[in-house]
């Protein structure tokens, strides 16, 4: 392959016509082939571009005029849209949404897996695509004297307030919006992330969509919260429907939201959601889907796709805390769970006594390696179902499917290129991928989530 020159040199002015969209919901316009990725630039538009980057393979451009603009482009609903970064796609429509996903999970089954006839779907939308996050993970930080709650501005620390944050359930920004004036009136301080000082990092709210009831989460650098009683007594005052108040001890200078230590303030240690038939109590630490009516769907398909009778053994791969598995427990003979965190296990094993399910056994380790033990130890699955990361899931698995043959796999997939690269290795090991079903549970981001159903051909001949 000879390299081509870059047709475009930063601080150009071009006129291009954009054709397509990355997975990151940058516009795509071509310059004699080479790709120029421009934010907020839509396919179907055209306009005046200037670059900014120029790599070996592409080029970053921002548009300065608009010429052409799409049918699909609408007003983003959200005042803080350009700066906040959590939504990337709330410039386009949402039917816009709902193809360009299909679109994308296409692209990649062509182009990774090799799939460039299987089926995929339209992508299945939310009715209102609003306010469906049932969690908040809201940063605090002090200006002039008060706190302010909100987000990361994009590519940065600094926090900008928000009074609403559209994408998320109702009750969830009432939740933040009183815990931060509660604090504020007894004057905790925020946490400061330069100095690694002050009190108050996170708040957070979990809501029970079924159930309606509320868990509130006050992140802290020290155990040490002045005035927690009167703090306590007035959240439960101002919030309706609040179960259960925890205080979460973060003390490490860290990313990562949580730390180790978590007390009751107030109230349960849980609350409790239902998806379908089956109730879920949810601990502050707990991973539980964030779009619980889309989750139903994507659970509903995933039932579909391993079309049981009752007599099946199945195992649930990558189970979280079990909600796939006592989903599938219901329709099958027994179901084996297998997930690397033991919290989630110990969850998953609650829960499965929660809704007097007994037909579900549940592990702790990774799935490449406690699968290949039970098949060793003669277990047989009917179905396998897996639900990895986005990362996809370890070829050791794959390959241990491939051994034990079970007559359909059901892919549960939130990266669809990893999703295609592992396809193609069923395929090659004698699966046959069937449909995809792209479910939107992230709508006015670019996340895609999807359910695939794979047979084995030996079987499919058989029938
Ligand atoms: N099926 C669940 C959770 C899916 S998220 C649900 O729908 O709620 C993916 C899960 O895989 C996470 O819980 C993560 O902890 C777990 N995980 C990551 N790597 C793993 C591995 N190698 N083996 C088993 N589980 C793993």
């Amino acid at each position: 392959m000879t390299k081509l020159k870059p047709p475009v040199e930063k601080n150009d002015y071009i006129d291009v016509s954009f054709e397509d969209l990355t997975h990151d919901g940058a516009g795509v316009a071509k310059v004699n082939g080479f790709p120029i990725f421009v934010q907020n630039a839509l396919p179907g538009e055209s306009g005046q571009v200037k670059i900014i980057k120029v790599k070996k393979g592409y080029a970053f451009g921002k548009l300065v005029t608009h010429e052409r603009v799409s049918e699909n482009r609408t007003e983003p609903r959200c005042p803080v849209y350009k700066q906040c970064g959590g939504c990337q796609l709330q410039h386009l429509n949402y039917e816009g949404q709902l193809q360009f996903k299909q679109k994308q999970v296409k692209d990649v089954m062509a182009r990774i897996g090799h799939l460039p006839n299987v089926t995929v779907h339209p992508t299945i939308g939310m009715n209102d695509p609003w306010r469906y996050r049932n969690k908040a993970q809201v940063p605090v930080a002090e200006r002039e004297g008060g706190l302010v709650a909100g987000f990361y501005q994009q590519r940065s620390h600094d926090i900008i307030d928000m009074d609403a944050c559209l994408i998320q359930q109702q009750e969830n920004d009432d939740v933040v919006q009183a815990v931060k004036s509660i604090c504020e009136k007894y004057g905790i301080r925020a946490y400061d992330e330069q100095k690694h000082k002050g009190t108050l990092r996170h708040i957070m709210a979990r809501y029970g969509l079924v159930t309606g009831e509320i868990m509130v989460v006050l992140v802290t650098r020290t155990s040490e919260l002045p005035h927690k009683k009167q703090i306590v007594e007035e959240i439960v005052q101002s919030v309706p429907n609040v179960k259960s108040i925890i205080q979460n001890v973060n003390s490490k200078r860290t990313n990562v939201i949580l730390g180790d230590q978590t007390h009751v303030l107030w109230g349960e240690e849980y609350i409790y959601d239902s998806i379908g038939d089956v109730k879920f109590a949810i601990s502050a630490k707990s991973f539980y889907q964030v779009n619980p009516e889309q989750t139903k769907v994507l659970y509903d398909k995933a039932l579909e796709y391993a079309n049981l009778t009752g007599e099946e053994t199945v195992i649930d791969a990558y189970c979280g805390i079990g909600t796939i598995s006592l989903f599938l427990a219901q329709k099958a003979k027994k179901v084996y769970g297998v997930e690397i965190v033991p919290e989630a296990i110990e969850d998953a094993k609650r829960n499965a006594d929660l809704n007097g399910i007994e037909n579900a056994e549940f592990a702790v380790g990774e799935a490449e390696v406690v699968i290949p033990n039970w098949y060793k130890q003669g277990i047989k699955a009917d179905v396998i179902v897996v639900d990895p990361p986005r990362k996809g899931c370890d070829e050791a698995l794959l390959n241990t499917i491939i051994d034990m043959k079970p007559k359909k796999v059901v892919y549960v997939s939130c990266g669809p290129a990893t999703l295609a690269r592992d396809l193609k290795i069923l395929e090659e090991g004698g699966y046959q991928t069937l449909e995809v079903q792209p479910v939107d549970m992230f709508p006015h981001t670019t996340h895609v989530e999807c359910v695939t159903q794979l047979i084995l051909k030996e079987e499919a001949g058989n029938q």
